[in-house]
């Protein structure tokens, strides 16, 4: 219950009681009828009763009747006012014109968006005012047969401010009973240009992407595709379509989950671009090498919002690459080999000696070492030519590799000398393999085109490593002199070099 209300019905109950009193006091004083009292109270006529009765009652009624219709009043002035106060400062302009599109009201803001300073400078003027001949004429065809139809009508319009430039305005239009409309409309002219300004940065961006020959992927951080070009699409053999929109695991290799080792991933994780080979097939089966990059896009937060993908075929890089690869390996075999025999060369010989002296060393195991050398192989070279003292050293090698375990290493030290390692073998069994060997080499002849035959023999020296001290080096002297013994014995013999200083050869 509003004040005014409480006010009226409490004076209606005043003038009820005041009626009351009034009549008792002219009944006790000027009737002289009683006591005021009694005549107030205890000693009422039924007559008085009903007629004050009906006058009180006749007083609160009115008193309700007012006040009701007061609070009525009062909420819907209320209500005015707050709407009034509502349009009045809404930043949305509101205006009101009649049928004649004579306005009959503007707000301040509706003022304000059209260039004037004040609602009052609107009065009275009509559309075309605001709106320019060919602007009305097209609200003329366009915009009043809708509204008339539907009662209201929402779009843009071309309007003119006070100092003749013009903005795009959304404006709502709806009817009212008597022919007028009321009209709200907002200046968009800087979301039109904001809207112009993206659609022109998304074509350039578009042009960008499309002219990007390598397949291009830009992620969200649900793994979702949000753009990709041609090139990927073609890559992947899918349509737009399929990748749009789907999430890059599901799409692209059906599985529920992010896979293994994805790149994107990282990077979402890590913040970073990251990089990786990969093999794939493309849609007509030819396998391609592509190398994955994936850079961060961050959010104002700093946090990756998306994961740009791009892919770039690397089959001819990894091509060269394994052509490198192999080129090294040959160079290395090479270097590594000799050319004649197929044995390795010296300089492998020494790497490998090196390695299993250092491994006898470490797990105190044995090791021996063979030197040969043929014997009078000048002889061969000066009587049947240096091709047949080639073919002789390539018998022997053949001889040499088939002789051997798995574990030892033959090569060609030099000229007609050969080298024997023997991983984890004593000074016995490294003899009893230089016997062989020279028996197997006494019954191998070497046979020439017209049917002479030359028996080749050799002679050999072994040393066995003896402590931590020896070296490669030292065991080498002492297999070579122990194969000079073997040459000053009368060649075709084994000699063992078991102490370092009791044999060396003199000088
Ligand atoms: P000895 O019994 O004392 O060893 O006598 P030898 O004639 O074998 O003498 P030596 O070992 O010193 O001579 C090695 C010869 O091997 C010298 C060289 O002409 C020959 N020779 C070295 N490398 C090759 C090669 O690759 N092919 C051929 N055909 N001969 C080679
Ligand atoms: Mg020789």
């Amino acid at each position: 219950m509003i004040k005014t209300e409480r006010k009226i019905l409490f004076w209606s109950f005043l003038a009820a009681l005041f009626l009351w009193c009034t009549d008792a006091f002219v009944d006790a004083f000027a009737f002289k009828q009683g006591t005021f009292l009694d005549e107030l109270l205890f000693d009422v006529s039924s007559h008085e009763l009903y007629f004050r009765s009906f006058f009180a009652i006749c007083f609160i009624i009115f008193g309700l009747v007012v006040s009701r219709f007061m609070s009525k009043h009062s909420v819907a002035e209320e209500i005015l006012k707050k709407n009034t106060a509502a349009i009045e400062t809404s930043m949305d302009g509101v205006a009101i014109y009649d049928s004649r599109d004579v306005y009959q009201y503007a707000n301040q803001s509706y003022a304000q968006i059209n260039g004037y300073d004040s609602p009052n400078e609107v009065m009275g003027k009509t559309c075309i005012h605001i709106y320019g001949d060919k602007e009305y004429e097209r609200m003329q065809q366009k915009v009043v047969p809708l509204l008339k139809k539907n009662g209201r009508w929402r779009g843009e319009l071309v309007a003119r401010r006070k100092n003749g430039s013009s903005y795009i305005q959304e404006a709502s239009i709806s009817m009212l009973e008597d022919g007028g409309r009321v009209c709200i409309v907002r200046d968009i002219t800087w979301r039109k240009r904001s809207e112009d300004r993206l659609q022109r940065s998304e074509r350039f961006l578009n042009t960008i992407f499309n002219s990007i020959r390598d397949p291009f992927c830009i992620l969200d951080n649900e793994f979702r595709i949000i753009r990709v070009n041609e090139a990927y699409a073609q890559l992947k053999n899918k349509a737009f379509s399929d990748l749009i929109g789907s999430r890059c695991f599901e799409a692209l290799e059906g599985k529920k989950d992010i896979c293994e080792a994805c790149v994107v991933n990282k990077t979402f994780q890590a913040g970073d671009p990251f990089a990786k080979d990969k093999l794939v097939t493309l849609p007509d089966g030819t396998p391609v090498w592509v190398e994955i990059y994936t850079y961060p896009i961050l959010d104002e937060g700093g946090r990756v919002s998306h994961v740009i993908e791009y892919t770039r075929d690397v089959t001819d890089r990894k091509k060269s690459e394994e052509e490198k690869r192999r080129l090294i390996d040959r160079l290395e075999y090479l270097s590594r080999t000799d050319a004649l025999t197929g044995l390795i060369n010296r300089r492998a010989l020494t790497d490998s000696l090196t390695y299993e002296m250092d491994r006898a060393k470490r797990y105190g195991s044995g090791l021996s070492l063979i030197l040969c050398d043929i014997d009078n192989f000048k002889e061969i070279n000066d009587n049947y030519g240096h091709d047949m003292g080639d073919r002789a050293l390539q018998m022997l090698s053949g001889t040499l590799k088939s002789m051997l375990r798995r574990t030892d290493i033959a090569g060609r030290y030099g000229g007609d000398e050969f080298m024997i390692i023997l991983p984890e073998t004593a000074a016995g069994g490294a003899e009893s393999l230089a016997d062989k060997l020279l028996s197997e080499i006494r019954k191998s002849d070497l046979r020439f085109d017209d049917g002479k035959q030359v028996s080749l023999s050799m002679s050999i020296g072994i040393a066995c490593m003896t402590g931590e001290e020896e070296t490669p080096d030292s065991l080498v002297k002492r297999a070579d002199a122990a194969l000079y013994t073997s040459k000053q014995g009368g060649r075709d013999r084994v000699s063992t070099m078991k102490m370092e200083k009791e044999k060396l050869p003199p000088g």
